[in-house]
């Protein structure tokens, strides 16, 4: 007997892949956090059953999120991370040689535990000395962080429901900014411009409010509702030029420079939506 599961991305389509074993199931005081070992995608991490990452195409994600923000700062040195308790948004930081800390600020232990566990590859950066875990919501640390304190605030939360609803917010925006420092970058993934373009109108307007530029960008993450994926780049100082010489020397799979380049591309419906908001 062959078991399969289903994720629906809308109430009449999704994604099913066959799996081959369930290894871990447990309900945090935040969500439920299953990780299955699947045929086509290896072993898959989902909350409240939504797919979160998948051993087969989350390098894609995590690079994304990570170097096209932090290509775009001259000299990143501390990065605050909201959310992303797998640990592969941290990887891809701890490949930029001149960052010297790296705060995750992660509201579900639990999440880091499976993780640990389950995912060895894409958390391995969670142990590393340059890395500081805190348990607790991103909303309230950004709150309380004194101004200028960070180079780039990446932010790889859930969907914006429930705790991830508010790190969507203008509020949550503006604190961000003010933890930025000068030439400060912001990085967010913002769901599926298929599915999502009236939310991430939304959230464009919020972001465009508080950063001098706002500008999103997109990459392919095969599992994700749609296959299509945005994240929007927040900077202080938008003259500044991405260090693309630099793209190369780092390890990754699907990012170098031309990538960085062509992931801003606008597709027309996109454009016109931003243009009517
Ligand atoms: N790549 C995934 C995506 O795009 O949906 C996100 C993966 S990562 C596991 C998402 C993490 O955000 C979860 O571990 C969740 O616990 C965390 N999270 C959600 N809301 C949060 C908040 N307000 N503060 C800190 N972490 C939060």
């Amino acid at each position: 007997m062959s078991i399969w599961f289903t994720e629906k991305h809308t109430p009449h389509s999704g994604i099913t892949m066959e799996v081959r074993e369930g290894l871990y199931h447990h309900q945090s005081p935040y969500q439920t956090i299953d990780v299955l070992d699947t045929h086509e995608f290896g072993r898959v991490l989902l909350l409240d059953g939504l797919v979160m990452l998948t051993e087969r195409d989350e390098f894609v994600y995590h690079e994304m999120l990570a170097h096209v923000p932090l290509i775009s700062h001259p000299d990143p040195g501390r990065v605050l991370v909201i959310g992303g308790g797998d640990g592969g948004t941290v990887r891809e930081v701890l490949k930029h040689s001149g960052v010297e800390r790296i705060t995750l600020v992660e509201i579900d232990e639990m999440v880091v535990r499976a993780a640990l566990e389950y995912f060895p590859e894409i958390s391995s950066g969670l142990k590393d000395p340059r890395v500081d875990i805190i348990y607790g919501d991103g909303v309230d640390f950004v709150r309380s962080v004194s101004g200028g304190r960070y180079d780039a605030v990446l932010v790889d939360s859930t969907d914006p429901v429930g705790p991830a609803e508010a790190l969507f917010s203008e509020e949550f925006f503006t604190g961000c900014h003010r933890s930025l420092s000068k030439g400060g970058v912001f990085a967010s993934q913002t769901e599926s411009p298929f599915y999502h373009s009236a939310f991430m109108a939304q959230v464009f307007t919020r972001l465009d409010k508080v950063f001098p530029q706002a500008r999103f960008y997109f990459a392919p993450v095969t599992t994700y509702p749609s296959g299509n994926w945005s994240f929007i780049l927040g900077r202080k100082e938008p003259d500044v030029k991405p260090r693309l010489n630099r793209a190369g020397d780092l390890d990754t799979r699907y990012y170098n420079d031309q990538i960085h380049v062509s992931s801003f591309a606008l597709p027309r419906f996109l454009a016109e939506m931003l243009r009517e908001r």
